[in-house]
């Protein structure tokens, strides 16, 4: 009988190992600044930069002294992704610093933005060992794997904007990034808008690994449900992040994302640095 009972149990713990759950821990610093943090993989995004531009948040100095000396909960970082090279993402000055400090760490970024650190810091080419460049054509997708981690580096164009008819932002090289992280499927965008997404999903069919969380512009969802569906449709996310809201509109999109909870439960609105969000996640 004994017997019989170990073999149950051993049976019913074979049935448990098939559905493991696994914890992405995200903590926001600012803008569309984060730490994402899994069993084994730590990596930082967008999270070293002083601009504003008096409309964004920005990290403290405490914050962002921490994250360059890698003191607690910013060590064991060893992958650094940067989206693109404006103000409000990236700081010339402290990425340098930052990979000086820690020569394993590693920036994964596009050609553009390197250009663009190297003209600021005269010499920062010489961290070149350091460098992850990945550069794909517009709305085209590269993959790698850096440290443990798969990245695909996705040539999403930055929104426009328009003045005298030109978009201003035409130059500005904008990745998107699909990283896994202990199996975790996490999707960032950078600064897309809804129709800049569209045109790269239009050429790209549906990303075919799991998105279990999407960071995603806030503009993106400027339609609401209408955007929400389209986002199901193409990515189906697990969880929505929205981020890069403008401090002045704070009040009006706590209110619109509340509303649109009612449709679609799983969305994060982060606003104060260091806040953080534990996913679970079945798989
Ligand atoms: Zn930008």
């Amino acid at each position: 009988m004994i017997k019989y009972a170990l073999i149950l149990i051993l049976f019913a713990e074979h049935l448990f190992a098939q559905t493991v759950s696994e914890n992405l821990h995200v903590t926001y610093i600012a803008n569309e600044g984060f730490m994402l943090q899994t069993k084994s993989k730590r990596v930082l995004i967008d999270a070293l930069f002083t601009n504003g531009y008096g409309a964004f948040p920005t990290p403290s100095q405490s914050t962002l002294k921490k994250i360059v000396n890698a003191d607690p909960p910013f060590d064991q970082v060893a992958t650094y992704l940067l989206t693109h090279y404006h103000g409000d993402h990236a700081d010339s000055k402290l990425i340098r610093a930052y990979l000086t400090r820690h020569p394993e760490m590693k920036l994964i970024t596009s050609l553009p933005s390197l250009v663009f650190i190297d003209g600021e810091e005269f010499g920062f080419v010489k961290l070149e060992k350091q460098f992850v460049e990945m550069t794909p054509k517009q709305n085209m997708s590269i993959s790698q794997t850096i440290n443990g981690i798969d990245v695909k580096a996705m040539a999403i164009k930055h929104l426009s904007f328009f003045q005298d008819g030109v978009d201003i932002e035409k130059y500005m090289f904008n990745l998107g990034y699909y990283v896994k992280l202990d199996g975790i499927g996490i999707l960032h965008t950078g600064d897309a808008s809804m129709e800049t997404f569209k045109n790269y999903m239009e050429k790209n069919t549906h990303l075919k690994s799991p998105v279990d969380v999407a960071f995603v512009y806030f503009d993106m969802l400027k339609n609401g449900k209408a955007d929400i569906d389209y986002l199901m449709k193409t990515i189906n996310p697990k969880h929505i992040v929205i981020m890069h809201v403008w401090e002045s509109a704070y009040e009006e999109w706590s209110q619109k994302v509340e509303e649109l909870k009612n449709y679609f439960p799983n969305l994060w609105f982060p606003k104060v640095e260091m806040e953080t969000k534990i996913y679970n996640l079945d798989r």
